[in-house]
């Protein structure tokens, strides 16, 4: 008998674990990322002959089986544990880069990138570049705006319920500067949570062991980006540069980048840990559904798999 064939669009955190736990099993899996690497939103920029985590920064284990698979990635040194400036509990980075992590999820399996899926019909994913994926069953892990367009120019025709818990999940923004340092400064140690101003995170990645030049991750709060997020990019870098001016001299900043996450943390989630549609052989997760983060993610690939196991 022939492999079930398995398509999973979004090669990030939950759309990986999802495709490691079913190639283990029998089934033939493909994931498609429309990016051109691994890992979605646990994403590392190389630029200027240095490195920047803009995505997520760290994150936390909960469960035992996210532990267990933690400690695996510990051992083989992809992932180290690490602590917040002033925080007692113990975060996990990747001292490569965050995408370190999905790139090792990714080994062995079947990915293709820079394929963006832009309907589905009768079992077949069409893409952008004009290939096509068929599939028995369908794994979409993107942020649930892109899926509700993607389902709106497929004509899927949802359940009353099924909108009504895809349309009740909300995503804050989030503008993220990446800045080199011409020399490094000391006031900035460790990874800093900031309240009451236009930055909420800011960290050097040298110090996370990504890079040797001192590297700054900034990023913007929930409400600075939500109420900036249609400005000029070059503005709004300059404004969050300047909110830090009593940790950075702007003279101290050799180059930088900035990046706008449209959909950065799901703020408003459903509950469970993926949604199953009636009427289409779909599975829809990430971390839209459940503690929606890093584990969040991985946990929704996790469920997703052993549901269709
Ligand atoms: C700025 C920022 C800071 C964060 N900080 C933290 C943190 O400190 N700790 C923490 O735990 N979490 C943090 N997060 C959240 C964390 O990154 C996410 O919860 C997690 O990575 C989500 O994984 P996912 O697999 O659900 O989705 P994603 O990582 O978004 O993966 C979805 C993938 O789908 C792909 N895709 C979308 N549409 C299509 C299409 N049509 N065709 C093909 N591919 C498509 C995308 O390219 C993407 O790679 C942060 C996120 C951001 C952006």
């Amino acid at each position: 008998m022939s492999k079930q064939k398995i398509l999973i669009i979004g090669a990030g955190i939950a759309g990986l674990r999802a495709g490691q736990v079913l190639a283990q099993d029998s089934f033939a899996v493909t994931i498609v990322d429309k990016g051109r690497g691994v890992g979605g939103r646990m994403a590392t920029r190389r630029f200027a002959d240095t490195k920047a985590d803009h995505g997520a920064q760290y994150f936390s284990v909960k469960s035992a089986i996210f532990q267990e698979f933690i400690d695996d990635a510990v051992q083989k040194q992809v992932v180290k544990s690490w602590k917040v400036t002033d925080r007692t509990h113990l975060r996990y980075v990747c001292p490569d880069g965050m995408n370190a992590l999905p790139k090792f999820m990714a080994q062995g399996l079947d990915v293709k990138l820079t394929e963006k899926i832009v309907r589905i019909a009768h079992g077949i994913a069409f893409a952008e570049s004009g290939e096509q994926y068929d599939f028995d069953q369908l794994i979409i892990s993107a942020p649930i705006p892109q899926v509700l367009q993607l389902f709106e120019d497929s004509d899927i025709l949802l359940e009353e319920e099924e909108k009504n818990i895809l349309n009740s999940i909300q995503y804050d923004p989030c503008w993220a500067v990446m800045a080199k340092l011409k020399y490094s400064d000391s006031t900035i140690t460790g990874g800093r949570i900031l309240e009451n101003s236009p930055v909420s995170w800011i960290v050097d990645n040298a110090e996370k062991g990504l890079t040797e030049h001192p590297t700054l991750t900034i990023h913007a709060s929930v409400d600075y980006s939500q109420s900036h997020l249609e400005e000029n990019a070059e503005k709004v870098a300059s404004e969050l540069i300047a909110s830090v001016s009593d940790m950075v001299n702007v003279e101290q900043i050799d180059t930088y980048q900035i990046h706008r996450w449209r959909y950065a943390l799901a703020s408003k989630r459903a509950s469970g840990t993926f949604l199953q549609l009636k009427n289409y052989p779909i599975y829809i997760g990430g971390d839209a559904f459940g503690i929606g983060n890093v584990e969040g993610a991985f946990l929704s690939g996790q469920a997703i798999a052993q549901a269709i196991c």
